[in-house]
């Protein structure tokens, strides 16, 4: 029963003079010097008393750092608390605070955004990423001086490992409880089903602080001992250029980060020919990229996860990608999907119900929400995902969309993620989000609310003729209304409970 840290020690054991980080362009940290530096950072950490079961929040871009702490925490048993960098103030006091974080590593960058929640949480230690700023040391200023002490505290894989907070799409974010065992777990998922091998380059084009980039990124390429390149911001042609540079094979992320490549002037130029691996989630890949990456000879994983899971709960292999079109594809090697009907019942194939999901990646609970905590596990333990969708007669996975956003009208149930799907190929439309709205004969009608390109022009009419004949007529929206903003969450997703608070629909 060991931890992160006990696994990256048997890690500098094994290949000590590995490339395990490649940053800054060309410089690079061996294995041995990364677990050296993790330890001087729990060094650090215990000289500070900050030990097991502290939280420690880290705001900053990519670097080493971020993953020199998150694995210094580990060996101590405390909690890593990522944040993430697009939060407005009052989010990352609320994550300080409701962590409880003892400390705080930031880039100096952030210093005016942390100001109030650390004084607010009382976060009694804070340093700054690197060399610091002037009159204030950073933290690898106290590394330097440190002496290590010996490694792994007795932390077990049972133990929290991080403390990651949902996106916030549905509500408030809460903080998922991740184990060692969870992160661990979710790794070996990962290589299992994406094939990671020591050979591989991955390019993190994600930020670390997403849950994605971290349990389906770094860990498994860390705990397999290939090698890491990390970027401080993406910027698309500068990712193009690092894939050639260093030959990579493995990238991770999001259908936005595909389409910026894609449509980048340099992307017919540049050598893509060493990638290999190519994964995407959280959210449908559009057929466009898919189009664009196949042109070139490459293929998607694509895969269905929530924090909660540590993420990765399915994927889609790449061979399977045109048979099972639409689908996320078959659970993680080590993690189970079932569907249940709205008394908790097991329903039959091709019955949509909600994904529940079983597994050693599956959250510990929500931090402080004993009652939140108890409310997200069925009786026998599975994980209840607030997600709807389906399995076909092979088991693969189809999602529907969230149980809080589905619609009911006149009795017939409705997704909004299939009508606004097609809603979005309508020209002049940027954006796009249905919601229900109170109606007193249906109970509710599904509304879509829109933003527009320069001076394009829609009316209801004119969405209603476009979707006339491809849907059924309970699903077109009866009032389309067009707003200069969607209000969204940090990463990005549509925070539909303003919307509805917005256009009255109760509760
Ligand atoms: P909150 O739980 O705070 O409301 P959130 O659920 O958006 O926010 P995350 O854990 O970041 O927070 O996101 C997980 C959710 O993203 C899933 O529950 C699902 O609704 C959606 N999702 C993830 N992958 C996919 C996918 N491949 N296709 C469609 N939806 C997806
Ligand atoms: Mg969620």
């Amino acid at each position: 029963d060991h931890g992160l840290g006990f696994w990256l020690d048997k890690r500098r054991r094994k290949t000590p003079d590995k490339p395990a980080i490649v940053f800054d362009d060309d410089r690079t940290m061996t294995y041995r010097a990364f677990a050296d530096a993790a330890d001087r950072v729990a060094a650090v950490l215990a000289d500070r008393g900050i030990g097991a079961g502290d939280a420690v929040a880290y705001l900053g871009e990519n670097s080493p750092e971020f993953l020199q702490v998150l694995f210094g925490c580990a060996q101590r048993g405390a909690v890593f608390v990522p944040v993430n960098t697009r939060l407005a103030p009052p989010e990352i006091a609320h994550v300080l605070a409701d962590s409880g974080a003892k400390a705080l590593v930031y880039d100096a960058e952030f210093a005016e955004r942390v100001a109030d929640g650390v004084e607010a949480a009382r976060v009694a230690h804070v340093f700054l990423t690197g060399g610091g700023a002037p009159g204030v040391p950073g933290l690898a200023h106290h590394m330097r001086d440190v002496s290590p002490h010996p490694a792994d505290a007795g932390v077990g894989l049972d133990d929290p490992a991080a403390i990651i907070y949902t996106s916030g799409t549905t509500g408030k974010a809460k903080g998922a409880v991740l184990s060692h065992g969870n992160l661990t777990w979710c790794a070996m998922n990962c290589i299992v089903d994406y094939d990671v091998v020591s050979s591989d380059v991955a390019l993190m084009i994600s930020p670390l602080f997403h849950v994605a980039s971290l349990g389906m990124g770094a860990l498994p390429v860390i705990l397999k001992g290939a090698t890491l390149v990390l970027e401080k911001g993406f910027e698309a042609g500068r990712a193009l250029a690092l894939v050639e540079r260093h030959r990579v094979t493995m990238l991770s992320g999001v259908p936005t980060t595909y389409q910026l490549m894609a449509d980048h002037p340099d992307w017919a130029s540049t050598d893509v020919s060493s990638l290999q691996k190519l994964t995407c989630g959280g959210s449908a890949v559009p057929l466009r990229i898919l189009n664009a990456f196949e042109e070139r000879g490459l293929s998607f994983s694509q895969g269905y996860g929530m924090t909660e899971t540590s993420p990765g709960a399915t994927a889609l292999s790449p061979a399977m990608s045109r048979e099972k079109q639409g689908s996320v594809g078959l659970p993680h090697f080590f993690t189970d999907v079932r569907i249940a009907g709205e008394n908790g019942e097991r329903v039959p194939a091709g019955t949509v119900g909600e994904i529940e999901i079983s597994g050693p990646n599956v959250f510990l609970g929500y931090h402080g929400l004993p009652e939140a905590t108890a409310a997200a596990f069925t009786a026998d333990g599975w994980f209840r995902s607030g997600d709807l969708g389906y399995l076909d007669d092979d088991g693969y996975l189809f999602i529907a969309d969230r149980l809080k956003d589905m619609i009911i009208s006149g009795g017939e149930n409705i997704y909004p993620a299939e009508v606004e799907s097609l809603i979005a190929e309508i020209g002049g439309i940027s954006g796009v989000a249905v919601i229900g709205v109170p109606d007193e004969r249906w109970g509710e009608v599904p509304w879509a609310v829109v933003t527009l390109r320069d001076d394009a022009e829609v009316t209801t009419a004119s969405v209603r003729a476009h979707l006339d004949g491809v849907l059924a007529r309970y699903k077109l929206p009866k009032n389309v209304v067009v707003v200069e903003e969607l209000p969204r969450t940090a990463s990005g997703k549509v925070r539909k409970p303003d919307l509805r608070a917005r256009f009255g629909r109760r509760g």
